[in-house]
């Protein structure tokens, strides 16, 4: 049916819309149960804690996979690494609370240095074979003048999981212990420089900020000084280009575009 297709606009268009389908109109439509990865316990709430709201109150189950302890994140020499990570365990599990989310699965890699190695990526897989989400979230790694590698490294593992956890022959140990395949059917990144879905978050930035708060060892009186303009202002500059006051923005993309596609930043 395409042999009459002469030009790339026309076939580009068809593809998405009669071929794959891809709506951009409301991914989590027909989405239940979405698990969105973060690499520190505060990047969930702060790259998408608005839409994560909106999506509990429309009674959808919100899950949390965090990569690392975020036991790196103190200049206070008085704290030690190992309290660190008990301390942001709690805040974590409070602020989600504040979201409507009640579960957070921790694989415990060292703050600073989650590694990007197949084993790193086979846990993520397991993750989701067991949870079975319908949309996976996470860091879009190519998020540009990133300088934690952390965050690339989230997002990298985590389209390589999407991506490998239907196939039973990437960790057969898993599918031997009955962890059967799954296929992601939305995946979406947040922090991102090219979103092209927007939720619009105006009636609960103040909660959505009270939540970050939350991560009280992260945000001291003078931490909270530049990062509430700062989120505000993050906040502003995805509403401007949804036309809303706040807003969020995602960046989904049709599994099919995560490989070999010379056009995928086109979506
Ligand atoms: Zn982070």
């Amino acid at each position: 049916m395409f042999e009459d297709v002469n030009d790339f606009e026309t076939a580009f268009r068809r593809l998405l819309d009669e071929v794959l389908e891809f709506d951009l109109s409301n991914p989590f439509d027909e989405v239940d149960k979405i698990l969105c990865i973060e690499p520190h316990p505060d990047d969930c709430v702060i790259g998408m804690g608005g839409t994560i709201r909106k999506l509990t109150e429309a009674g959808k189950d919100v899950v949390y996979l965090c990569l690392t302890d975020g036991s790196m994140g103190t200049t206070d020499e008085n704290v030690s690494a190992h309290e660190l990570a008990l301390i942001r365990k709690r805040e974590e599990e409070e602020s989600a609370r504040m979201l409507g989310v009640d579960r957070i699965i921790w694989l415990g890699y060292k703050d600073t240095e989650l590694p990007y190695t197949v084993e790193a990526r086979n846990q993520i897989i397991k993750v989701i074979r067991r949870e079975k989400p319908d949309a996976v979230l996470a860091p879009d790694p190519w998020l540009p003048y990133e300088a934690h590698p952390d965050h690339v490294t989230a997002g990298r593992l985590a389209l390589e999981a999407v991506s490998f956890s239907p196939l039973p022959n990437v960790v057969p140990s898993d599918v031997q212990l009955g962890i059967k395949p799954h296929q992601v059917e939305v995946f979406g990144f947040y922090y991102t420089a090219k979103p092209n879905y927007f939720v619009d978050i105006t009636d609960v930035m103040e909660l959505k900020l009270k939540a970050v708060r939350a991560h009280r060892s992260q945000f001291t009186d003078d931490v909270w000084e530049q990062w509430e303009p700062f989120l505000r202002t993050i906040a502003l500059y995805y509403g401007k280009k949804a036309g809303t006051k706040y807003a969020e923005g995602l960046r989904f993309m049709p599994g099919l575009f995560l490989h070999i596609t010379p056009f995928a930043e086109l979506i």
